[in-house]
C-alpha cells in the first residue's frame, strides 16, 4: 500500500517537517537530476535497500533532494518578489483576448515565435489607438531608448523578412529591427520590460533616466512593421514584452498558463469570456 507522504520516513531529519511532508517529491527531484530512480519507502532502511545504497548515502541523497526543494522554493519566492507591482503598460488594459496576441504564438511571416503581448485596439478591454500613451509597467531605469530611430526602406524590410524565411527562424538582429522604435526599462533583479513598435518616445525619456510606474514612456505606433514601412498608420498596437533573466515571459508555457500567471503578475482581473 502506498504511504501517505506525511508518514514517509518520519525518523529522517525529524525537526524538518517539510522534509517529511515532501519526501516523495524529493526523490522525484533527485531522479530528475539524474541521480536516482523514483522510490518510495516507509523507512530509511527500506529505501536504502530498494535503491541498493548504504544508509548514510541514502540519508545524504534525501537531504540533497531536500536542499534542492528549498532552493526551488526560494526561487519561487524570488520571482514573487521581483515580479511584484507590475501593471499593464496601457491604462486599464487586460491581457489580449486572442491566443495569437500572446507570447509563444507562431509568427509565420518571419518564421519565428512571438515573444510578447500584442495590445491591439478591441482586444485589451480599453480603447487604444495610434499615438495613445504607453506607461512604465513598474519603477525602473531606461536602458534602451531608440530616440533616433529611422524606419527601414521598403526593400530593406523585404530583405529582412526574406532573410528570416531563408534562415528558418528570425535572427535576433532582424527581430530587433522588426520591433521598430523601442524603449526598454530595467526593473532590477533580471526583470526588464520592452515597449515596441512605438510611434514616438516621451520627451523626458532617454537611456539612464529613472522612471516611476505609470510614467508615460512613449506612444502606440506601428514602427518596424510593413504598414509603417509603407508609410501608413495601419495595424498600430503596442508590443509589450516582459523579460526575466533575458527569457521572454511565457516561454514554454501554455496560453492558459500565460493567462493565469499574467493576470496574477499584472494584477488584473481575468476577462469575462
Ligand atoms: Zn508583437
Amino acid at each position: 500500500m502506498r504511504q501517505d507522504p506525511e508518514m514517509v520516513l518520519p525518523e529522517l531529519h525529524a525537526e524538518v517537517r517539510p522534509l517529511q511532508i515532501r519526501l516523495a517529491c524529493t526523490l522525484v527531484q533527485i531522479r530528475e537530476r539524474g541521480r536516482l530512480s523514483f522510490c518510495a519507502a516507509a523507512t530509511i532502511e527500506e529505501l536504502a535497500g530498494r535503491m541498493g545504497f548504504g544508509l548514510e548515502e541514502t540519508r545524504t541523497l534525501c537531504l540533497v533532494g531536500y536542499a534542492l526543494l528549498v532552493v526551488e522554493e526560494i526561487e519561487a519566492r524570488y520571482d514573487e518578489f521581483r515580479l511584484a507591482d507590475l501593471r499593464m503598460p496601457i491604462v486599464g488594459a487586460t491581457l489580449p483576448d486572442l491566443d495569437t496576441l500572446l507570447p509563444g504564438s507562431p509568427r509565420a511571416y518571419r518564421n519565428g515565435i512571438h515573444q510578447g503581448f500584442d495590445m491591439n485596439n478591441g482586444h485589451i478591454g480599453v480603447p487604444t489607438a495610434y499615438s495613445g500613451p504607453v506607461i512604465a509597467a513598474k519603477d525602473g531605469t531606461v536602458i534602451r531608448a531608440l530616440l533616433d530611430f529611422q524606419e527601414m526602406a521598403l526593400d530593406e524590410h523585404a530583405q529582412a523578412i526574406a532573410a528570416s524565411q531563408a534562415a528558418g527562424t528570425t535572427p535576433p538582429d532582424i527581430l530587433d529591427k522588426l520591433r521598430g522604435r523601442q524603449v526598454w526599462i530595467d526593473h532590477g533583479h533580471g526583470v526588464v520590460t520592452r515597449y515596441v513598435h512605438l510611434s514616438g518616445i516621451a520627451s523626458d525619456i532617454a537611456e539612464g533616466v529613472q522612471v516611476r510606474a505609470g510614467d508615460i514612456v512613449g506612444f502606440v505606433g506601428n514602427s518596424g512593421t510593413e504598414a509603417a514601412v509603407q508609410g501608413t498608420r495601419g495595424g498600430a498596437h503596442l508590443h509589450f514584452e516582459l523579460r526575466i533573466d533575458d527569457r521572454y515571459f511565457g516561454e514554454g508555457m501554455s496560453y492558459d498558463q500565460i493567462r493565469e500567471a499574467g493576470n496574477r503578475i499584472f494584477n488584473i482581473a481575468p476577462r469575462q469570456q
